[in-house]
């Protein structure tokens, strides 16, 4: 095993780095060695260094105790962690939010896939339907994925323990061959030993030989304020184990938002719409107002016409950012309908035919109404608190 490198060295800050410095260092890192990007031929391995580093600095307490203990204060039980492998288990870093930017998945494992060498973990998804509400305000979700895990009989070998396997007899143990070709040399995986440059002669009986096997894990996933229908949440290292010590694959938790009733989403905007009867948007009047939170009271104005609006400043959806935390929240935007009422009784058939015969019945074309008529309408534009 080498030495293990210092956290700050790691991401290039300096002991005294701000938790803002420390994301920066770390989002600059992990953009330019991210396995599926860079063509550096380590970059699996220090992409997997950053995360690490990122994972103790980023945390008060971890990166308190690193500045005490160093590796040995953070490594193990005790030490903070808790949860599964090392990782605490619900809202770990790293953790990032995709609007399908890499537009899909499996892009982990491809690409540098070497025979012999280590080979990355399979990325996993898993789709997770929320209700409107939970996509808004944020929810802690217990998920169970079944994943090739490394087979804990064997730690991964595929060999029965205590059994010894033989040295492979094509490849002299090397796992490739290499085979002249004029003035190149051809280099492949040893087609005897599959590269493992050696044969097992008792396979692993809990794994069969296989070095991994199927397990179903549970999951707290943190689910952050304001994700949308369609956002990816990214759980580094929580797809599959890698193979020969490479790296494990990533879990894509892909979010569906269920519709609801009368609330509407359009970005950072609560949407809805209230009906108002004809006296009420002649007369004006106090409405009750359903938001995401408790109903609020507002006047309405008398002369109110249907499309108008009210905003609630603030009482939209949390503004997330791509790093799981959020910003200040959107608007709420009210458009009123104004009903003209139907099945009516006598009394107030007769109620309106007093009414109308004190209202100019001309029927007058109106001027089309522009956009910016329109958006005067909006007349109540104050600032509620939360
Ligand atoms: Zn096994
Ligand atoms: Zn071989």
């Amino acid at each position: 095993m080498n030495e293990k490198r210092d956290y700050y060295e790691v991401l290039g800050a300096a002991r005294s780095a701000t938790q803002v410095e420390i994301k920066k260092a770390y989002r600059s890192l992990a953009r330019k060695y991210h396995p599926d990007v860079s063509k550096d031929p380590n970059a699996e391995e220090k992409f997997k260094g950053i995360n690490e580093a990122y994972e103790i600095l980023s945390d008060e307490e971890k990166r308190a105790a690193y500045d005490r203990f160093g590796h040995a204060g953070v490594s193990g039980a005790g030490a903070g962690f808790g949860g599964f492998g090392g990782f605490s288990g619900a809202g770990r870093d790293p953790f990032e939010i995709f609007e399908e930017v890499f537009g899909g998945f499996g892009f982990g494992g491809g690409g540098r896939r070497s025979k012999t060498g280590p080979r990355r973990g399979a990325d996993l998804r898993y789709d997770m339907t929320l209700e409107f509400k939970e996509a808004i305000f944020g929810v802690e979700k217990e998920i169970e994925i079944p994943r090739q895990e490394t087979c804990t009989h064997c730690k991964g070998t595929g060999a029965e323990p205590g059994s010894k396997p033989l040295r492979c007899p094509d490849c002299n143990g090397a796992g490739e061959v290499r085979r002249q070709a004029g003035f190149f040399i051809n280099i492949t995986a040893c087609p005897r030993c599959n590269g493992a440059g050696k044969i097992i002669t008792s396979p692993c009986s809990g794994c069969n030989g296989r070095g991994k096997m199927l397990k179903r894990r549970k999951l707290n996933v943190k689910i952050p304020a304001g994700v949308d229908d369609g956002n990816q949440i990214r759980l580094a290292g929580e797809g599959e184990d890698g193979s020969k010590g490479g790296p494990p694959g990533n879990l894509y938790v892909v979010i569906r938002v269920k519709a609801h009733r009368f609330f509407h989403r359009v970005k950072n905007n609560i949407h809805v719409e209230l009906a108002i009867n004809i006296v009420q948007a002649a007369l004006g009047d106090e409405i009750e107002i359903p938001t995401l939170n408790n109903p609020i009271a507002r006047a309405i104005p008398a002369g109110t016409q249907t499309g108008d609006t009210i905003t609630l400043k603030g009482l939209g959806v949390p503004r997330l950012r791509r790093d799981g935390t959020s910003t200040s929240r959107g608007n709420q935007i009210i458009t009123l309908q104004v009903k003209t009422p139907t099945n009516l009784t006598k009394h107030q058939r007769d109620l309106l035919l007093e009414l109308g015969k004190t209202l100019d019945s001309q029927v007058v074309p109106q001027k089309e109404k522009g956009f910016f008529d329109k958006v005067k309408n909006i007349f109540l534009n104050t600032v509620l608190p939360i």
